[in-house]
């Protein structure tokens, strides 16, 4: 009987980024419900809840005294202020994760990601996400109702700022049909777990066929 070889892996960590309503959230999605081997970072923020966010699930929404209080003592991996709001990344998560061999997506913005770069450069896999056009990104923006207009306008005025990030990421997709760009993320995770440096249990297996 032919043995599948089950060889030790280093756990990546797959950065998102995008301007808001290019689709980000929903590719994450989409990827944590195909790969049973990721799981997401969730994020603590004082940014108010939308109707259907769930704590603990989509973010640790939190008020402002409480985001200071996890800054002082380290507890956060990365943070920043998007949109006027802070938002972070809870460290003993990411941490638990890579030691169980796990892959962990990660939804944050360019500032989260040059952070998380200077942190652990060798496991980060960063994606930026670019929609169709401008006024389809304002449609999607729109078409979500979650957000007040005032806040649709603000993170429209807002998207040449994260635009202009584009270059300092790994990959880069554009997001016109879901299928085709979900698609492109799993080839991505799979070269990406067959990269050399990654394969943590190679020389162990090499040794074996060698003997
Ligand atoms: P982000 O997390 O980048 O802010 P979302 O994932 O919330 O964006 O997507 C914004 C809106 O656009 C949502 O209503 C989502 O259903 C829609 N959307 C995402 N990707 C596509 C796509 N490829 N085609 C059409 N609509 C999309
Ligand atoms: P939203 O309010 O739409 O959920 O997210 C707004 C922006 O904040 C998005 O660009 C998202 O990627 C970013 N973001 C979410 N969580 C974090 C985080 O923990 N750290 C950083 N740096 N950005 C985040």
């Amino acid at each position: 009987m032919t043995q599948i070889a089950n060889i030790k892996r280093r756990g990546m960590m797959l950065v998102l980024s995008s301007p808001s309503g290019a689709g980000k959230t929903t590719l994450a999605k989409r990827l944590l419900e195909t790969d049973r081997n990721f799981t997401m970072s969730v994020s603590v923020t004082t940014r108010a809840k939308r109707p259907s966010e769930v704590h603990g699930r989509d973010y640790f929404f939190v008020a402002p005294a409480v985001f200071a209080d996890k800054v002082k003592r380290g507890e956060l991996l990365e943070h920043a202020t998007v949109f006027g709001n802070a938002y972070g990344t809870p460290r003993a998560a990411v941490q638990d994760a890579l030691s169980e061999g796990l892959d962990i997506l990660f939804d944050i913005d360019w500032q989260g990601t040059q952070q998380l770069k200077e942190k652990a450069r060798e496991d980060v896999v960063s994606v930026f996400i670019l929609p169709p056009s401008r006024p389809e990104l304002e449609r999607r923006l729109r078409g979500r109702a979650q957000d007040a207009p005032d806040v649709v306008a603000q993170r429209m005025a807002k998207a040449n700022d994260e635009l202009s990030h584009w270059a300092e990421y790994d990959y880069v997709i554009v997001n016109d049909s879901m299928a085709s760009a979900e698609s492109k993320i799993a080839h991505i995770v799979e070269a990406e777990r067959h990269k050399r440096a990654r394969q943590t249990g190679l020389s162990e297996f090499v040794r074996t066929l060698m003997a």
